[in-house]
């Protein structure tokens, strides 16, 4: 899979252990392409409401959003200095799609295996050649099972609940931290309790558990390991 243009580093893990900063970083250090695949998942959710489905509407989530993905009503962007970017009726929702309500809807339509394969060609068509960062919960398992490296990024619950708190009041939005912790767990149980594609740890990835690191060394660490399989 690796040629000229690099290596596919898959890193995957569960909400709020960091991967959206470190991913975005690491891919910054290797000049390498960053594909964030959950904002395909938030972006299905919003093509969902859209549609007039309801989030339990199994069948009807599947078809808003195969019709989307084949209209091009769902895609992605190669975007801005190496950063792809969703866009829905070809618009970047931007921050509509980070609400803690989106997080819920998008936890739930990933579960539906029509979701997920409407959305395989997108991501493999960006990590194709190498030269690329993909962030999400299943790309070493399933999306790049080649990639030349998997990481699987993950901290406690607690200290991704904190996190997510922080994240949300820098925003201006109101967070309180038990609610927030029984979301993490929530979403925790739904990404690894779904029948496909569920979340965890792909055999030969390298566990890293960023509780106690500064984001800064989980990058650095990460980028070593990069250029070790290759990256230049
Ligand atoms: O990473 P993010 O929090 O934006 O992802 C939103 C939701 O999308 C996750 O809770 C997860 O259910 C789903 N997702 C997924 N597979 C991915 C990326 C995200 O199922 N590769």
């Amino acid at each position: 899979m690796s040629d000229a243009r690099g290596i596919v580093v898959a890193i995957d893990g569960p909400a709020g252990a960091g991967k959206s900063t470190v991913a975005r970083r690491v891919a910054e250090a290797l000049g390498y392409t960053l594909v964030d695949t959950g904002s395909l998942y938030r972006a299905s959710a919003l093509v969902a409401e859209r549609a007039g489905a309801a989030v339990d509407d199994r069948a009807g989530v599947e078809a808003a959003v195969r019709t989307a993905v084949a209209r091009g009503a769902l895609r992605l962007d190669a975007g801005d200095a190496g950063i792809t970017r969703v866009l829905v009726d070809g618009d970047d929702p931007g921050e509509a799609l980070r609400t803690p309500a989106m997080s819920m809807g998008a936890s739930a339509v990933a579960a539906y295996p029509g979701v997920r394969e409407a959305l395989l060609d997108a991501q493999r068509a960006f990590g194709r050649t190498g030269g690329v960062v993909l962030e999400g919960r299943d790309i070493g398992t399933v999306v790049f099972p080649t990639a030349e490296l998997k990481v699987y990024l993950t901290a406690s619950a607690e200290e991704r609940a904190r996190r997510r708190c922080d994240e949300l009041r820098s925003k201006g939005l109101d967070a309180d931290y038990a609610v927030t912790l029984s979301e993490v767990r929530q979403r925790d149980q739904q990404d690894a309790g779904r029948a496909i594609a569920p979340l965890r740890e792909a055999a030969d990835a390298v566990r890293v558990d960023s509780s106690a690191m500064e984001p800064a060394a989980v990058v650095d660490a990460i980028v070593a390991l990069a250029r070790a399989r290759g990256a230049v």
